[in-house]
């Protein structure tokens, strides 16, 4: 074994693996990457086809943002934000809240990652109530499917799972509601008659228990790590519209949706929607730096706003708030955005995308494919007419996760679903050689 990895397995606990796979399949060193290449020690070739771990944007090594980062650092890189502020964080705000003017949300708190984004948010709601004489409203609804973070307030609007099934003892008890999974529609209709009667239980709950509940939390349009279920966005619009009437807040979790992932900047401007929050993350920074933002309204920070005296300040925050070099280049990634008409750029590639997709249905055990912006997935099952899926013990996604490295490509499941979330800047070409690798590895499932 290689000294690196010698030293790897002696010293490291990696992220969702269990570390036994690793005697068999260790890791794979990268020392270097550019555009949407990870290049390995052992002198083999990746698409970075998931974005390192959907937050790559514009490609690794990317000379502006690269030059954001050495410049901030010559000037200043870290201070407490308390007390003080600072320049990049003072731009980024502005700019942050010039891409959401379609809301109302006018202020932005700044974390360090997708799940401190939901803490501040469900936190904040909780406290808003608190603030403004109605203790009763704590109680959170989250859909069924859902994923949210690992920190445990994330965890407890999280569908139960695999991921969060050992930890339920300290989890709050929140309200589920079942997912608009279309494929899996459990009122049991088809795409044509959807009329979202799915979002009943939702509407049930909210009417029955409203006075108690403080926010309703979403991915919307894309419920991404719980198997990249696109849903339709007439969901998420009725869901708004039960929750004004019903005077909970909401909140839009697009940690993994947001910066143009969906073909939009933000998911949620595929609609009219005005959220209470959105908490976002990964693609802020373009994947170089860590950085969680939640933007709110200036109604819920009026309820906090007060004498000192009166006990209504937020009282949160993480060391690294609003870290100078991630706000740098978070400001160079959504220059770019600019600078290369990223949104517009992808306009043409994604029917391309889209088309190579509907490929696959065709495929022995490809039982659904969805898609929407850059991100394409497909649900593998045992058999096409039932549907029923390939069970846990088979690691179904773990074979076709190791035939897609043999090819030089990441198709890192989730369950048995098998995605695509594409780095933004990818070429025509590049997408051609990674779909076609890609339905190689799915065609020869055996
Ligand atoms: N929210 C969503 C929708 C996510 O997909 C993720 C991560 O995948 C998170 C929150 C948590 O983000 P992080 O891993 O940065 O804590």
């Amino acid at each position: 074994m290689d000294k690196l990895l010698e030293k790897d397995k002696k010293y490291i606990w990696h992220p969702y693996t269990q570390m036994k796979d690793h005697d068999v399949n260790p890791p794979i060193v990268i020392e270097r990457a550019k555009g949407i290449k990870l290049y390995g020690t052992n002198g083999k070739m990746y698409y970075d086809t998931i974005s390192s771990w959907w937050c790559n944007i514009h490609g690794h090594n990317h000379p502006k943002i690269k030059a954001a980062i050495k410049k901030q650092i010559d000037k200043l890189d870290h201070v407490l934000f308390a007390g003080f502020t600072h320049k990049p964080a003072i731009l980024l705000s502005e700019k942050l809240i010039s891409l959401v003017s379609d809301t109302d949300l006018r202020k932005v708190f700044y974390s360090d990652n997708g799940s401190t984004s939901v803490e501040v948010a469900l936190k904040m709601s909780l406290q808003y109530w608190k603030n403004t004489g109605q203790k009763q409203k704590k109680k959170f609804v989250h859909l069924g499917n859902s994923y949210h973070g690992d920190t445990v307030g994330a965890m407890s609007v999280s569908d139960v799972s695999l991921f969060n099934e050992n930890f339920s003892d300290i989890m709050f008890d929140s309200y589920k509601v079942p997912s608009p999974y279309c494929y899996r529609c459990h009122v049991k209709k088809g795409i044509n008659e959807c009329k979202i009667d799915c979002i009943v239980q939702l509407e049930k709950l909210l009417k029955d228990k409203h006075n108690e509940i403080s926010a309703f939390i979403i991915e919307p349009l894309v419920q991404a790590a719980g198997g990249m279920i696109i849903y339709p966005k007439e969901y998420i619009i009725k869901a708004y519209k039960l929750c004004k009437k019903y005077k909970i807040h909401l909140i839009l979790d697009e940690v993994a949706t947001g910066f143009g992932r969906t073909g939009k900047m933000f998911a949620y401007q595929y609609t009219e929607i005005k959220p209470d929050f959105l908490c976002i993350s990964k693609g802020i920074t373009s994947g170089y730096l860590p950085l969680g933002v939640t933007i709110t309204t200036d109604e819920i920070y009026s309820g906090f706003y007060d004498y000192y005296e009166k006990k209504k300040t937020f009282y949160h925050g993480h060391t690294y708030t609003a870290n100078p070099i991630s706000c740098a280049t978070a400001l160079a990634s959504l220059e770019i955005f600019e600078e290369e008409n990223t949104l517009f750029r992808i306009k043409n590639l994604i029917p391309i995308f889209h088309r190579r997709m509907e490929e696959f249905r065709l495929l022995a055990f490809v039982g659904d494919v969805r898609y929407i912006g850059m991100i394409g997935a497909i649900e593998l099952v045992k058999d096409k007419k039932t549907k029923i899926p390939f069970a846990f013990e088979e690691r179904i996604g773990m074979k076709i996760y190791k035939e897609g490295i043999k090819k030089g490509i990441i198709l890192r499941p989730l369950g048995n679903v098998i995605y695509l979330y594409l780095p933004l800047s990818i070429k025509r070409y590049e997408m051609t050689i990674i779909l076609d690798k890609m339905f190689d590895v799915i065609k020869n499932i055996k």
